[in-house]
């Protein structure tokens, strides 16, 4: 990665981005002209196939088909048909993912499950710092089931907090404020050696580096669907519940569609077999389709090179933000090698004005509370000249101090 050292240039960038295979798959998404969207490990950005796509479904499906679609357009088959296609990005087997639910509901399901399997193992085991969701749900659930207790504990200590108390190993893969990504298969070997489950959220890791679930022994896991699989605004999450698990646990959410026979309308809840009993309800159709183009993009593109990509631009990012910013308050917070994500975190004392500023200057990236810049790099639609002008910009912004307009003070709902 010689080329995208400290020295990189506008005309080196250029460079990169002309040679690179990947290149094509930026005009798959429609991004505003000007813009540098560094926040697609938040929000993805809209996929040009989800207009059509909803669009027929809206019209063809939805309006001509009406109820007949449920079976005729395939709509009942959309939790485990996307499962299969979001299993292929997750080193999963394809009847072991269903798409449906948010992340947070399925952290529910799946702990509450997982607990309810081992009684004798009360605890959740997870990170403080945590993503708040996976907390929280921990909590609540503890809140609900007599016995249940949460556990928190610095990252450094995990290890030497599993007990034979422990239930549930839950993680986030990769943190969303730091970046920094756990060896999933060495922090799933500790659970299990001590008799705990282990249950992955793979928000920030599920389309932005490779994840291997099958292989790292992993029981449980979670995901998001709108953040580097682009499937629009509150898409519909996943959940991977490992073949050999899926006949010992059961749903908390005993819906109607995690019946073994939904339409047979009895009175007593029977699980499924498999999987689907972790249904719960009717599935989101139109969030389901505008999710399904965005995996289409993600699964067409090489993923190795992707993946690869991703992290030569979060490099870049580094090394240019360091070659022009120095002196400047910023301190990196992700780590610069190592096992990480695809998104790379500056701390700054003023971290809020600063990002408001940058946005003005059109980068897109966000705040994490209570100093945290953090930017995603995906692959799939960012390139080499992007990473100059976020650095650019960014110099620029810090160097004048135009952050320091009041404007750039007032919080928004969302940071
Ligand atoms: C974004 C994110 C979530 C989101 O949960 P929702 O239920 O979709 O709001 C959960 N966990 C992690 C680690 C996240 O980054």
């Amino acid at each position: 990665m010689g080329g995208t050292r400290a020295t990189l240039t506008r005309e080196a960038a250029r460079a990169l981005d002309a040679a690179d295979p990947l290149r094509p798959f930026r005009d798959r998404f429609r991004l505003p002209p000007g813009v540098v969207y560094l926040d697609g490990n938040s929000l993805g950005p809209l996929p040009a196939i989800a207009v059509d796509r909803l669009l027929g479904v809206m019209e063809a499906e939805w309006g001509d088909g009406l109820i007949r679609s449920w079976s005729a357009a395939g709509w009942i088959d959309q939790p485990t048909r996307l499962g299969a296609k979001v299993a292929r990005l997750v080193g999963a087997d394809d009847e072991e993912v269903l798409v449906a639910d948010s992340t947070s509901v399925n952290l529910f399901k799946l702990l509450a499950a997982a607990l309810k399997a081992a009684p004798d193992r009360p605890v959740i085991l997870t990170e403080a710092g945590n993503f708040p969701t996976d907390i929280y749900m921990a909590q609540g659930l503890a809140e609900l089931m007599p016995g249940v207790e949460v556990r928190t504990v610095g990252r450094d200590s995990l290890a030497s907090a599993l007990d034979e108390r422990v239930g549930v190993l839950l993680l986030t893969h990769v943190h969303y404020r730091t970046g920094e990504a756990f060896d999933m298969a060495a922090m799933t070997r500790a659970a299990h050696d001590h008799g705990a489950l282990a249950l992955w959220d793979l928000s920030h890791s599920a389309g932005a580096v490779p994840v291997e679930l099958g292989a790292a022994g992993a029981d449980l896991a979670v995901g998001c669907g709108y953040k580097f699989l682009n499937g629009g605004p509150g898409a519909p999450g996943f959940l991977y519940v490992a073949r050999r698990l899926q006949a010992r646990l059961r749903s908390p959410l005993a819906g109607w569609l995690g019946h073994a026979a939904p339409f047979d309308f009895a009175d007593t809840y029977q699980p499924a077999d498999g999987l689907k009993r972790f249904l719960c309800g009717t599935p989101p159709i139109l969030g389901m389709a505008a999710l399904e183009a965005g995996l289409d993009i993600m699964l067409d593109a090489d993923r190795d090179a992707l993946f690869a990509k991703s992290q030569a631009l979060c490099d870049a990012f580094i090394s240019a933000v360091e070659a022009r910013c120095g002196g400047l308050g910023l301190e990196l917070v992700t780590p610069r090698t190592g096992p990480r994500g695809a998104q790379v975190s500056f701390r700054h004392a003023d971290g809020y004005p600063v990002m408001q500023a940058l946005i003005a200057e059109g980068v897109i990236g966000d705040f994490r509370a209570p100093d945290v810049l953090r930017f995603g790099f995906p692959g799939l639609y960012l390139g080499f000249e992007d990473v100059w002008r976020a650095a650019s910009a960014l110099q620029q912004v810090l160097a004048s101090g135009g952050w320091r307009d009041p404007a750039y003070s007032t919080r928004a709902a969302v940071t």
